[in-house]
């Protein structure tokens, strides 16, 4: 029996001491983007929530009483982990009133109702795609709620929560009894004020909305990016900061930010950026399928991949259909997206000719890119929208063994914490979130939705069984 990763003494001693509840998952093909490695006909041993060791071509495992899952043919990797999604908004049309208001149709209040009625089920469709750990990077307080209701439900990811977004720009239309998930901060003083009241909550990250304008150039919200960092980091938090334009990223990686939560879109990095992320250590987000979304939507031009289909929630999905929506309701941006699509078509393909080359650029310089999706935002379907963010990262030149990597490895260190530390890998010690899949995503990144069945903390649930 060849051991590829030694047993610690602390799981040697608990795998001695409570012999009974071992699963050992037999005969499959264990990927470990992380660390490239892949290990055929392997054992992956698990008691408890915990993988305890991981072994190549056993004899002697599975022992008798253990319980086994025969992974013959199969691929186990860690749980997929999506770094950017927002569960106060469902991505249906009616999400975003301040970008397109349709209160008339359904008012927010109904709509924030709805979105609290159905977490359970936008968890339980999270584990349907293989992703086992989701950060929410910002909305009201609310969100610490749904961060709670996540940990206390065994069909839900892990989840690690931002909490309002620190802005120079407010949405009023988003505010529901005094709770706005978007907080515009006037002062550095007001910055810091608005970090300390978060910290007692226990945010994951405290969240930076650096939206740029004419009214707001970027040097005129950075004395407030400062102060939030240097009080957010003074209490041990991290910052992510949206930032889609190339000098407010810049500016946001000086001022500390620990992480980027988009591309940059408007112009290709340079080789200053690059470094500066390099020198940081910042991880970014791409979010690719955002960035297409609210115009196809809009346009009427929106083509779910089947996997959203499927697993997308389908009063979300039926919501989609602009034309439903009786002519007389339909708010301008809509009206004219729908009666001129080419214009939007052109935009998006102008953001993606630039920000896929620049995650290109950036994977290659070597900086931690971690898959995320924006879901939750009009058309980016929450769970499936991640295949879509597969297949634009390989259409940016990402193979999939990188892709994988993103999603994994790189996720578990955007996740952070001691939660973080035990997420992304199949290692000893690191929590049992596992996706099986039936054919291999190394291949061809588009198998990475081929699920057989997903395990989280320990529990396995046979793919096609956990929407029912
Ligand atoms: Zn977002």
């Amino acid at each position: 029996m060849k051991r590829f990763l030694a047993l610690t003494a602390l799981f040697a001693s608990t795998a001695f001491a409570t012999p009974s509840g071992t699963t050992v998952i037999a005969n499959g093909t264990a990927i470990d983007p992380g660390t490239g490695k892949i290990i055929p006909n392997a054992a992956i041993i698990v008691q408890g929530d915990r993988i305890t060791s991981i072994v190549e071509n056993s004899t002697e495992i599975p022992k008798k009483g253990d319980s086994v899952i025969d992974a013959k043919g199969k691929f186990i990797l860690p749980g997929y982990i999506d770094t950017h999604v927002h569960f106060f908004q469902s991505g249906d049309i009616y999400t975003r009133p301040d970008a397109v208001d349709l209160n008339t149709v359904r008012s927010y209040k109904d709509e924030h109702a709805w979105i609290e009625k159905n977490l359970p089920d936008v968890f339980a469709r999270y584990l349907r795609c293989g992703i086992t750990s989701v950060v929410d990077v910002g909305g009201p307080l609310w969100n610490f709620k749904v961060r709670k209701l996540a940990n206390s439900t065994a069909k839900a990811p892990r989840v690690a929560i931002a909490g309002p977004l620190i802005s120079s720009v407010s949405r009023t239309q988003l505010e529901l009894n005094g709770d706005a998930p978007i907080v515009k901060i006037d002062s550095p003083e007001q910055g810091t004020q608005m970090v300390q009241k978060l910290e007692r909550e226990k945010p994951d990250y405290i969240k930076i909305w650096y939206i740029v304008n004419a009214d707001n150039p970027v040097e005129k919200f950075r004395p407030t990016v400062h102060a939030v960092i240097a009080e957010a980091h003074r209490l041990k938090l991290r910052v992510a900061v949206h930032a889609t334009e190339l000098e407010a990223a810049r500016t946001s990686v000086e001022e500390g930010a620990d992480l980027l939560v988009h591309s940059v879109t408007d112009k290709p990095v340079d080789d200053a950026f690059v470094k500066l992320l390099k020198d940081k250590g910042t991880i970014l987000t791409p979010t690719l399928v955002v960035f297409e979304r609210y115009g196809l939507t809009f346009a009427n031009k929106l083509e779910l991949t089947p996997e959203e289909k499927a697993w997308g929630n389908p009063e979300v999905i039926a919501s989609l259909d602009v034309t439903k929506i009786p002519e007389e309701k339909r708010p301008d941006r809509l009206k004219k997206a729908m009666e001129n699509p080419q214009p939007v078509l052109d935009s998006i393909q102008k953001t993606y000719d630039v920000a896929l080359k620049n995650l290109k650029t950036l994977e290659d310089a070597g900086i931690t890119i971690a898959t995320g999706t924006d879901a939750g935002n009009i058309g980016t379907i929450h769970g499936s929208a991640i295949y879509r963010e597969f297949q634009l990262m390989k259409q940016a030149g990402l193979t999939p063994m990188q892709i994988l990597q993103c999603t994994t490895a790189n996720a578990a260190k955007t996740f952070g914490g001691e939660t973080g530390a035990k997420i992304g890998s199949l290692q000893p010690g690191y929590y049992a979130d596992l996706v099986i899949l039936k054919s291999n995503p190394v291949d061809d990144i588009k198998n990475a939705s081929d699920i057989d069945s997903v395990m989280k903390n320990g529990v396995i649930y046979q793919a096609d069984s956990i929407l029912k």
